[in-house]
């Protein structure tokens, strides 16, 4: 069974990468459990303060600077701008994160590295700009998709890309079953 945990006031905030394996979405997986942060369904945050942005991205292994006021208000807008463009398939949403990247270069071990700069939404945004990329760039980005149902980020896997729902038991049924009632409502042919 799916565990649920809550956030600080007490919503379920699903297991961030439930219901798929972690680390099932490849190259995308920090995308997917950064926007699985929330639970669109029922309000669930899991940054509903700094205190708990700053302890997510510590536990999430982010090697990013200490995060500030304004870095929690830019991270809810990269998140949300990062959910509409998988749920629209529009990388256009994506062009205020990928403004806000900040990279530098640097030099070591005798090759010249680009790295992200900045404070924490500064690098967080050159981060995952550079995942989108690449994953545009292999095909794999088109599998990361928003659930038709509750809203929540998975990895779909099916061979022709279809996927809907985050899992056909939680969301799949919940949708069909809702869509069964609608056509028997409005059946003339309901009798009963
Ligand atoms: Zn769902």
């Amino acid at each position: 069974m799916a565990h649920h945990p809550v956030d600080s006031v007490g919503l379920p905030l699903p297991e961030p990468s439930w219901p798929d394996p972690p680390g099932s979405a490849g190259v995308l997986e920090p995308v997917r459990r950064l926007c699985n942060t929330v639970n669109r369904e029922v309000g669930a945050d899991a940054w509903r303060s700094l205190d708990e942005l700053a302890g997510w991205l510590e536990r999430e292994h982010w090697q990013v600077p200490e995060p500030s006021g304004s870095d929690l208000e830019a991270l809810r807008e990269i998140r949300e701008m990062l959910w509409r463009s998988l749920r629209d398939r529009r990388a256009e949403e994506l062009a205020p994160v990928a403004a806000r990247a900040v990279w530098r270069a640097a030099v070591h071990d005798g090759r010249v590295h680009l790295v992200p700069g900045g404070g924490a939404a500064d690098m967080i945004a050159a981060i995952v700009t550079e995942l989108v990329r690449d994953a545009q760039r292999d095909g794999t980005w088109t599998r990361l998709k928003t659930c038709e149902h509750c809203g929540w980020v998975f990895h779909d896997r099916s061979r022709n890309r279809s996927g809907r729902w985050c899992s056909m038991a939680a969301c799949g049924g919940r949708a069909k079953a809702r869509s069964y009632r609608t056509r028997r409502a409005q059946s003339p042919t309901n009798t009963t």
